[in-house]
């Protein structure tokens, strides 16, 4: 049905009559290359926007699939989703209808924290992401190989030392385009690897992509080389669950999406995943045989925080390492050993699976695999994702060196917004890491780089307590109405109530107050301090672990009530209430950061050859190759140091 409405829907744009120099070849405004998690939100996004988009991929069918773990979100990654979310990004609402076992992570710690994730319906996902894209407006889907980019001389105002227009195909054609996002993930010179067995491969079964590398090698792009790794797949009906510890699920699930309130699935119907463990068997195996892994061997640098069980067993020996076996799908045959990322010859995998604990008959279905791949050194883009080299030329997801389906959906809904304004000569859309994670990601990206496949984590915020799960909608989705467009009427709407909502209720929360006495007996479950000299506030009173929006209500139904109806309101009001002096003080940091990310650097400095700045050559070429936009910015390159940047600040202030 899907690859029916895929044919339908070729180029139905395709008659542009704009481009004097060739008529009849099409033109987009946006053309996005890639169908993974960065290429569709991209797509979506600009389309949202209200740009013409095409998007671009190997195979239709392989659009939305999850190459390695059946899951979404975790600590961090459940951030970004969110943050996605708000920005009415896709992945969030197609989890929430194709998740099979919600769990929040870091339950025990602050809600700040908390890592919403679920393990997904590979197949399901897959569908529900296909029928989205598909059916959005604006957006054209289209299988094809993309080899080369088509160039002109660079726009007048902008650095970049030439612009794109369009790209070429395998097959020798063209489509036009005013902008250009990338979005190619482990394709640029993928090699799989095997024990000593390496091929050419994007990924298990797809082609890699090698012309399109060349391209950018030539422009001049900096390119590495970055590795990971997948584990296999076994057969679900030969694995003894009754002697393993079972894990079960949220009940009731958290939902990804905040215009959910539930999921698709039945809190009962949600599937378990069970818990077992390596054993020094499974190092033997590993330590025997590393003279037959290739993947292993090389230097090229893997995920540190999704290691193989072959690095793990190096750096980490005679360690016992978890394994869990997550569901792959409903009605799916396949486990996924979570934990066991190997590139061993495929016997001696199934001889290391069947040494441990209730997979002693394992039946392994599919076997591991690394993948090396080209990555472009992120510091080669700004924070709009756009190049410095080539004008309208966007990068996001993998490609930027991030693992992580999270990531890629974050990168590519900022890059399909910008592709997108940039059409429009509109200002970019920059997220700042005051506002989010995923300004935090991309700020680390673009300013430090990286040389090891990045992730997200809550550690890598400053600002955690203000930057929270929960309150991605208030940070994000009204900038995204109204700078971007890229949020729909329903959504701006729901955030607009739940933010009127919450601030109504809170300043009704500090009015109402009564002696310690008197809450007490109104609240007799919460152990509020005796101090009768002091009125307490009912804002103070909901900072008790044991008291919620519920209990405070029964004790004061008028006006309170009200607020316990929706579930999410009432439970962002405790949050709120919780962290309301700390966020006091947070908010003074977040507006000096603030300060200094508003003093903008000229885009055209020449850093080599400025005059009346004292930098040393060192700061020179480091300014020159990241390109800081923000004085905020500069000061976070690593060799940056202080007084370069207070010097750079006088040449602004001076300049301004
Ligand atoms: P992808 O999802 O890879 O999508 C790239 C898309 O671009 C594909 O649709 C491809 O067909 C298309 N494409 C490429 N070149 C062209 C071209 N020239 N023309 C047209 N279309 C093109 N993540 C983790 O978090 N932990 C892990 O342990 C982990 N292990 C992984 C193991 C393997 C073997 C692989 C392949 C990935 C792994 N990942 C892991 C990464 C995760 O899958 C990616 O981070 C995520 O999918 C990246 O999304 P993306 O959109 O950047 O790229």
């Amino acid at each position: 049905q899907i690859a029916a409405s895929f044919t339908k829907r070729q180029f139905p744009l395709a008659r542009f009559s704009g481009d004097s120099a060739a008529p009849g070849i099409p033109h987009f405004d946006v053309v996005v290359i890639g169908g993974g998690h960065a290429g569709t939100e991209a797509a979506a996004a600009a389309a949202r926007c209200g740009s013409r988009t095409l998007l671009l991929t190997h195979r239709v069918d392989t659009i939305g699939q999850m190459s390695c773990n059946p899951s979404f979100g975790g600590i961090g990654k459940g951030h970004l989703m969110r943050e996605v979310d708000a920005l009415d990004g896709l992945c969030s609402r197609i989890c929430d209808q194709s998740g099979v076992h919600y769990k929040v992570l870091n339950r025990r710690k602050g809600p700040a924290v908390w890592g919403l994730r679920a393990q997904i319906d590979r197949k399901l996902y897959k569908q529900n992401m296909q029928k989205e894209i598909l059916n959005t407006p604006l957006l054209t889907v289209q299988e094809g190989a993309v080899e080369d980019l088509i160039l002109a001389e660079p726009e007048p105002g902008h650095t970049g030392k030439c612009r794109v227009r369009g790209v070429v195909l395998v097959d020798g054609s063209k489509v036009y385009a005013d902008s250009v996002i990338l979005t190619t993930g482990t394709f640029l010179r993928g090699m799989i690897v095997i024990g000593l067995e390496m091929h050419p491969a994007g990924r298990l079964g797809d082609q890699p992509s090698i012309g399109l590398a060349q391209t950018l090698e030539k422009l001049g792009f900096v390119v590495g080389r970055l590795k990971t790794g997948t584990p296999p797949r076994i057969a679900k009906e030969s694995i003894n669950f009754s002697i393993l510890n079972k894990q079960t699920p949220d009940n009731p699930p958290i939902p990804f999406s905040f215009i959910n309130e539930t999921v698709w699935i039945k809190p009962e119907d949600q599937l378990p995943c069970y818990l077992t463990h390596t054993n020094p068997r499974v190092d033997e195996i590993v330590l025997e045989n590393l003279h037959l892994n290739s993947h292993v061997k090389e230097t090229t640098r893997g995920p540190r925080y999704c290691p193989s069980i072959e690095s793990k067993v190096l750096r980490f020996p005679n360690r016992v390492h978890q394994v869990w076996l997550e569901p792959e799908g409903v009605d799916s045959d396949l486990i996924y050993p979570q934990g066991l990322s190997v590139t061993l010859p495929a016997e001696l995998q199934e001889k290391m699976i069947t040494c441990i604990r209730g997979l002693e008959k394992a039946k392994m279905i599919q076997p591991g695999y690394g993948v090396q791949y080209d990555y472009l050194d992120p510091r080669q883009i700004t924070p709009s994702l756009e190049t410095h080299l080539v004008q309208r030329l966007f990068f996001a997801g993998q490609i930027n060196g991030t693992t992580g389906y999270e990531e890629a959906a974050a990168q590519g809904v900022i890059a399909g917004i910008n592709a997108s304004l940039r059409v429009r000569h509109k200002p970019p859309f920059v997220v700042s890491r005051t506002e989010g994670y995923i300004g935090v990601l991309i700020d680390d990206l673009t300013t430090l780089g990286t040389n090891e496949p990045y992730r997200m984590f809550t550690s890598r915020a400053e600002f955690r307590l203000s930057l929270r799960p929960d309150n991605a909608d208030s940070r994000l989705t009204f900038r995204g109405y109204n700078e971007a467009g890229c949020v729909s009427q329903q959504r701006y709407e729901r955030a607009s109530w739940m933010k009127s909502s919450i601030q109504e209720c809170i300043s009704m929360l500090k009015s109402i107050e009564f002696s310690s006495s008197k809450w007490k007996k109104l609240i007799p479950e919460a152990s509020i301090s005796t101090d009768k000299s002091v009125p307490v506030r009912a804002l103070d009173v909901l900072k008790y672990e044991e008291v919620d929006m519920e209990l405070l209500a029964k004790a004061i139904p008028e006006p309170l009530k009200k607020y316990t109806e929706c579930r999410e309101l009432a439970e962002r009001l405790k949050i709120e209430a919780t962290y309301e002096s700390v966020l006091f003080h947070q908010q003074q940091e977040i507006k000096n950061i603030q300060r200094d990310e508003a003093l903008q650097l000229p885009k055209d400095l020449d850093y080599l050859t400025l005059r009346g700045v004292s930098l040393s050559s060192e700061v020179r070429e480091k300014l020159h190759f990241s390109r800081p936009q923000t004085i905020g910015a500069a000061s976070r390159i690593p060799g940056v140091t202080p007084a370069a940047v207070i010097n750079l600040l006088r040449f602004v202030r001076t300049a301004q």
